[in-house]
């Protein structure tokens, strides 16, 4: 599918008026008609509700949007819960899913109300001596082995290092109800970034089994199940985008199958989706400042990894599209750089575009989740501001970009950089 940049060169250039390229900027409208399409797909359960993953894009702004069309969230960490709590999230809103969790995050959740998901067995007496087993709780499963869909291989459950086996599932649901706990929740992320609309059917298929054989062999009684991450988004032009509604329909016959013949008809399905929610739908626009000839063409960027890492981390593939020649032939070869000390800040190695020139706009698409939040410091750069395209057309600034004064920050304890002038 065509990819269409979410400004024209015209909005751009007026844009830059007041704030100048690098920025990413997210699309309200389509944000929102995303997040309905979603929870439309799943209006055939009762207690349906997705839970925001923060961390894909932990913007106020972004979460308020989300919050208006009645997401939860998904916390990992303080800082998740904090920026959720100042929001107004709270108790049932909160699905607090992390690992290797330090205990003042569990106090943290706790006091917020949040679902509490665990991680691993050993976090069961690690949450009862520290924050106690609240009443209703939810264990992370791993099925372990390889996860398959006909016959591709879709990710490593095996080698992931979440979750609890079948057998500590088990023992843990009979342990927490001696705690005290009385109303359960099954969790699972098993595959990444998965284009294809059967990944949530199959586990769900999984996890309504488990569900079943859980009940029978314990008599939890299992409240919800939440089928989390891992809908993806098509980088690349040549993959056709999921469909939520079918998507939705999958998990519903799955529902119907195991689930409604088991007496278990009331369980509530979540989702804790973030790629799927945001991905799509920002842009970070930038402009090229430099070119070089030598073994290889390189276009330079006005920006770096520190505003888009997924290249430079997983060799992800971020579609280009280079503004004002979006019907121009691409027929020049590229390697699509930053300025970091690092040969693997490039946002595009060996990619056909047109002939780009110094001065051209460089929209890298695709870059709402995993984008901004994933960026980082290193040679000192600093990272660019989030804007929003409100519905009605109007341009706000929802993140100003870091200032040298916010990198040396951490030194404020002591006047060693005191005569730094700004
Ligand atoms: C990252 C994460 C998600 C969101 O994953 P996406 O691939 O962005 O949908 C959901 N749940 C948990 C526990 C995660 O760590």
């Amino acid at each position: 599918m065509k990819k269409k940049p979410i400004l024209t060169l015209n909005q751009v250039k007026e844009i830059e008026k007041t704030y100048p390229t690098p920025f990413h900027i997210y699309d309200e409208k389509a944000i929102r008609e995303n997040a309905r399409a979603l929870k439309k797909a799943f209006s055939w359960n009762q207690g349906y509700r997705e839970y925001f993953a923060v961390k894909a894009t932990p913007n106020p702004f972004i979460l308020q949007l989300l919050q208006e069309e009645g997401c939860g969230v998904d916390c990992s960490s303080m800082t998740e819960l904090m920026l959720s709590e100042a929001l107004g999230f709270h108790d049932d809103d909160i699905m607090f899913s992390s690992n290797v969790t330090p205990v003042e995050e569990y106090k943290k959740a706790a006091e917020l109300g949040a679902y509490i998901n665990l991680d691993d067995y050993t976090h069961i007496d690690y949450l009862a001596d520290n924050a106690g087993i609240p009443e209703t709780i939810c264990c992370r499963y791993n099925p372990g082995g390889v996860f398959e869909l006909g016959t591709d291989i879709m990710d490593n459950p095996g080698d992931a290092k979440y979750g609890f086996t079948k057998d500590q599932m088990i023992d843990g649901y009979q342990k927490l109800m001696k705690l005290g706990a009385k109303n359960f929740g099954i969790h699972a992320f098993i595959a990444s970034n998965t284009v294809s609309n059967e990944y949530y059917p199959t586990l769900a298929g999984i996890l309504f089994e488990l569900a079943v054989e859980l009940k029978e062999k314990t008599g939890a009684n299992i409240t919800f199940i939440n089928l989390s991450g891992g809908i993806g988004i098509p980088y690349t032009p040549d993959k056709e985008p999921n469909d939520i509604a079918v998507i939705g329909e999958g998990v519903r016959k799955q529902f119907e199958k195991i689930l409604v013949p088991a007496g278990m008809g009331d369980v509530a399905i979540f989702t804790e989706l973030g790629r799927f929610m945001l991905g799509p739908y920002a842009n970070l626009v930038t402009k090229c400042i430099h070119q070089k000839h030598i073994y290889k063409e390189y276009v330079g960027l006005n920006t770096c990894a520190c505003d888009l890492m997924r290249p430079a981390m997983y060799g992800a593939y971020h579609h280009i599209t280079v503004l004002g020649k979006e019907d121009a032939p691409c027929d020049c070869k590229y390697d699509v750089t930053g300025s970091l000390c690092e040969n693997n800040d490039k946002f595009a190695v060996d990619r056909m575009l047109p002939k780009v020139d110094i001065g051209d706009y460089l929209v890298i698409h695709d870059t709402g989740a995993h984008g901004y939040s994933m960026g980082y410091n290193y040679n000192g750069k600093l990272k660019s501001p989030e804007l929003l395209l409100k519905e009605d057309g109007t341009v706000q600034m929802i993140r100003r970009g870091e200032t040298a004064k916010d990198y040396f920050s951490t030194f404020d304890f002591c006047d060693i950089l005191k005569d730094i002038k700004y």
